[in-house]
């Protein structure tokens, strides 16, 4: 394979869980490792993708359950490569977007292991497409924010809230179910209305996934009690208004969509 000699490492977005959302690249540079270290949020249906010969080395992270710090997993993906491996860093959803993606380049490009990032459909696309909504809206919400919610152990949020509390965005807020009082409290206290449309998606894209919909201020309550423990999302702003999709054509008449 001319894009994946031995020693090379691909940064592989394997998408939000259902198999059919990872790329034709994505699970030919997957079928072509030798070595595939995955995260925990990446299926077995995906992994199967791998040569019956291959390596899958399990290198997850979920908050509060780091089994592999983060340069642990740097170290082992160079020596792989560096062995003569064909790397596959497999992550969910899209590398670049809250995936360490950098660490690993920048881990590879030191020691002068070529390195490439095949991207892959990120859990917000997943979730809204779940939902049936777009996230974005046109004249109601023109800016898409992706946000991690995610302190540092021990470390309070710090988020720049005036910027986030725009009321023509859609916040889309990675890791954010244990920080959802946080979140609510200082959108609300940054000058976003209580009573904006939120929606949680766990397991997005998953036969397992569920939404709950509810407002800013009641999003505490609702992010201890609703759904499980599945990785989740939460969608903020005026796109995920339960009636968007009817708003769509105020005070005009339907008749362009008459057969
Ligand atoms: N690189 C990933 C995000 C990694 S951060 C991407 O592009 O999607 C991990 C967080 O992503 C989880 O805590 C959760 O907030 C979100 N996430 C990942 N998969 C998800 C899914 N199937 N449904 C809902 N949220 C998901």
């Amino acid at each position: 394979m001319t894009d994946f000699p031995d020693g090379m490492v691909w940064l592989v977005g394997a998408g939000p869980g259902d198999p059919e959302l990872l790329t034709r690249k994505a699970e030919r540079l997957i079928r072509t490792a030798t070595v595939v270290f995955y995260d925990a949020l990446v299926g077995p249906e995906v992994l199967s993708c791998a040569t019956p010969t291959a390596r899958l080395v399990h290198v997850g992270k979920r908050s509060g359950r780091h089994s592999k710090d983060q340069k642990t997993i740097d170290r082992l993906i160079v020596e792989a490569a560096l062995a003569g491996e064909r790397v596959v860093r497999l992550k969910g959803g899209d590398p670049s977007i809250f995936g360490r993606a950098t660490e690993e380049l920048a881990a590879c490009r030191a020691l002068g292991v070529a390195v490439a990032v095949c991207p892959g459909v990120t859990a917000a696309s997943a979730a809204a497409a779940g939902l049936g909504r777009s996230l974005t809206l046109r004249g109601l919400a023109r800016k898409l924010v992706f946000v991690t919610a995610h302190a540092r152990a021990g470390e309070a949020l710090d988020l720049d809230w005036k910027s986030l509390a725009d009321p023509e965005a859609t916040l889309a807020v990675y890791m954010g179910k244990a920080a959802a009082t946080d979140v609510s409290r200082n959108l609300i206290a940054a000058g976003l209305a209580a009573d904006t449309p939120v929606v949680l998606v766990e397991n997005a894209s998953l036969p397992t996934e569920q939404h709950f919909q509810t407002r800013l201020d009641l999003l505490p309550l609702a992010a201890r009690t609703a759904l499980g423990d599945g990785p989740a999302l939460l969608l903020i702003g005026q796109a995920m208004r339960e009636t968007a999709v009817l708003e769509c054509f105020p005070g005009e008449t339907l008749q362009h969509l008459a057969i």
